[in-house]
């Protein structure tokens, strides 16, 4: 194996790990419910208003 191969190696790795991290969730971590399209244009869970980041639905609002 050359120093190349290994380079391509490791940069292979740290793309899919970025892609990973920037594709956004599509189910809730609470209930694996699907998220939906909430009226600001946020996810949301319609079960238990969960929302990317930990936040909730109406957190805003306190
Ligand atoms: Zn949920």
């Amino acid at each position: 194996m050359s120093w190349q191969q290994l380079v391509d190696i490791v940069r292979e790795g740290v793309a899919e790990a970025a892609a990973e991290q920037t594709e956004p969730p599509t189910a809730c971590p609470n209930d694996g419910e699907p998220l939906r399209t909430g009226p600001d244009g946020g996810l949301y869970c319609a079960w238990d208003g969960w929302r990317p980041g930990d936040r909730y639905v109406g957190d805003q609002l306190r």
